[in-house]
This record gives C-alpha cells, sequence and structure tokens, in this order.
C-alpha cells in the first residue's frame, strides 16, 4: 500500500477521508436516492465561502470549531434553493454533497443555514479545523468554484449543464455538446537550499507584514515541472539549480491550484531579485529560521501551508 502521509503525516488539505465513488456518478437513480437518504450529510456554500459551526459575526478559535453537516431534514430549503449540487463521495456508506448558495443575496444565503453557522473563507478558519474535515471542505470549494466559472461552453459559449452528478459540465447547444471537466492549476513551489546550513526566501509585497516564504509560480504550457522549478528560481532570484527533488504536493483550492513541493539545491551565491515578482529575497541561516521571533518584523508562512512544511523538514533534516 502506497504510504499517502509520508513520515510526517498528510498535508493539510490533502488525504480526504471520502472514497469518492467515481463509479456511481452515472447512476443517476443511486444519486437521486442520497439526496432523499436521510443519512446523507450536505455542506453548503456561498462565493467560495464554506459554512462552518461559527455563529455569524463571531471570532474563528480551534476550540469547538468545524464544518456545519447538515442532514436531510435541516438541508431542505437549501436544497431547493441551490444552484448546483455536487456528489463528493462516501464515508462509511454516507453519502456528502455539496450545495451551492453563490447566486443569493448574503443575508438570504445565511438566514437559510439559521444562527449556528456562517459562511467563512477556508484561508481564515482551514488551520483551526479538524484535517478531514478541512479537506472535504477545501475539496467541496475547488469543485464548486470550478462550476461557478464554466456556467457558459468556452468552444461556443451556450449555457452548460450540470452532468455526472457535478464532475463535469456538458453544452446545452445539441450542435456543439462539448464536455467540461473540473481544472486544476499546477504551481511549484520549492525550498531552495545551499547544501549546507542556508536557504532562500522571499517576500511579496501583498503579503502579511513580516512573513517570508519559498519561491513559487505556475507551470507554463510547454513544461515540466522540474524545468517549471528551475526557470522560477532563475527568474525570480538569479540562481541556477544543481539538484531538485520531488517533496509532496497539496491541494490548494484558493481558487484551483495544486501546489507540487520541492526541495532544490543551489550554489551559495548573490541573489538578483525580480523586483517585479519579489519585494525583497535573502539567504536565511537555519538557526536564524529556528529562532524565528514571528511577529511582523520576521514571520514563517502560515502553518496550514506546504510552503510552512517544506521550510520545517528541512530545518529538522539539518
Ligand atoms: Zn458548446
Amino acid at each position: 500500500m502506497v504510504d499517502k502521509a509520508g513520515p510526517r503525516g498528510p498535508n493539510i488539505y490533502a488525504a480526504g477521508p471520502l472514497d469518492r465513488a467515481d463509479d456511481r456518478r452515472l447512476d443517476e437513480g443511486w444519486q437521486a436516492a442520497r439526496l432523499a437518504d436521510p443519512e446523507t450529510q450536505f455542506v453548503a456554500l456561498w462565493r467560495s465561502r464554506n459554512l462552518v459551526s461559527l455563529p455569524s459575526g463571531a471570532r474563528p478559535q480551534a476550540n469547538g470549531l468545524g464544518a456545519l453537516w447538515l442532514d436531510r431534514s435541516g438541508a431542505e430549503s437549501l436544497i431547493a434553493e441551490a444552484r448546483d449540487q455536487v456528489f463528493l463521495g462516501l464515508q462509511e456508506q454516507r453519502a456528502y454533497i455539496a450545495l451551492d448558495l453563490s447566486h443569493l443575496p448574503e443575508e438570504t444565503a445565511e438566514a437559510l443555514v439559521g444562527a449556528d453557522g456562517s459562511f467563512r473563507d477556508l484561508r481564515e478558519v482551514g488551520p483551526l479545523l479538524p484535517p478531514d474535515e478541512a479537506s472535504v471542505l477545501a475539496y467541496a470549494r475547488g469543485l464548486l468554484f470550478w462550476h461557478s466559472r464554466h456556467r457558459h461552453c468556452g468552444v461556443c459559449g451556450s449555457p452548460t449543464v450540470s452532468a455526472q452528478a457535478g464532475h463535469i459540465r456538458r453544452c446545452s447547444n445539441p450542435d456543439c455538446g462539448a464536455s467540461h471537466f473540473p481544472r486544476t492549476d499546477p504551481a511549484v513551489i520549492m525550498l531552495v537550499h545551499d547544501g549546507a546550513t542556508r536557504c532562500v526566501l522571499g517576500r511579496q509585497k501583498v503579503w502579511p507584514p513580516g512573513m517570508h516564504s519559498t519561491l513559487a509560480g505556475f507551470v507554463e504550457t510547454g513544461e515540466s515541472l522540474e524545468d517549471a522549478v528551475a526557470r522560477e528560481v532563475e527568474e525570480e532570484v538569479g540562481l541556477r539549480l544543481e539538484a531538485i527533488r520531488y517533496h509532496s504536493s497539496q491541494p490548494w483550492p484558493f481558487p484551483s491550484s495544486i501546489m507540487l513541493g520541492f526541495i532544490a539545491e543551489a550554489r551559495y551565491a548573490p541573489l538578483r531579485v525580480h523586483p517585479e515578482e519579489l519585494e525583497s529575497a535573502a539567504w536565511f541561516e537555519r538557526d536564524t529560521l529556528l529562532n524565528s521571533p514571528e511577529d511582523e518584523r520576521f514571520k514563517l508562512p502560515r502553518v496550514d501551508s506546504i510552503a510552512r512544511r517544506l521550510i520545517q523538514d528541512w530545518l529538522e533534516e539539518g
């Protein structure tokens, strides 16, 4: 059996608990029965925000925070209103279905879900959720975002309709009939070190004050992953890599990426920072990072990110 977790456990949002049961997506009778099944669990989204067990206006805290699942009776009015319904999968024979309420005004959507929950950005609450729930919510968010951006056919411009339990959209124009599949945009992210005690971290102007992170960028058409790693490092800081090794990956549906993590080695040399890509970048000593003050002068990336994981693993290797 493949060890999906790796020695330190899976990245957050990866290794979700659901059996995606893709062989059931074409079975419309079975899908209709799941929709009516009192055991089925529903999770609602509004404009890429997930429904969590937090009253409107309350500050998120890890203690007791979770996804707000609704059963068939609790979700009745949401099912009637939902713009899209997507079958996510099964856990212990119980189906999980995501409902999209994005077409409604915010007050209407919030009124439908009641006082026990509110729609929150997973980037805010994700690190505070139990990991299994965070991955299901990330999956739902990514898939419903894709639906929201593919309501018209990219071939002929006609409206598309959801099919296969929400895992495909089909053009409604019978002369076209094109099928559109959910997409994920690959991005590479890499910890560059010098083979000894230093690694490269940079920062972008738009990041929270003090935050420094690994280099990253989207894979372009016609590139391999290792091509993209080498190109991004050279573009951003002017270093030529001597070795690249794959580390792990992380679904990152903010809005639709998968982060492909690498550890790369380059000979120590002064950096040539590209001013349009980064506000700053520098070599940092391992000891500096181990003693990071985690304040507005210097902090490492958020704990749910693969960037943090890459840095942490490199620090522990030393
Ligand atoms: Zn079409």
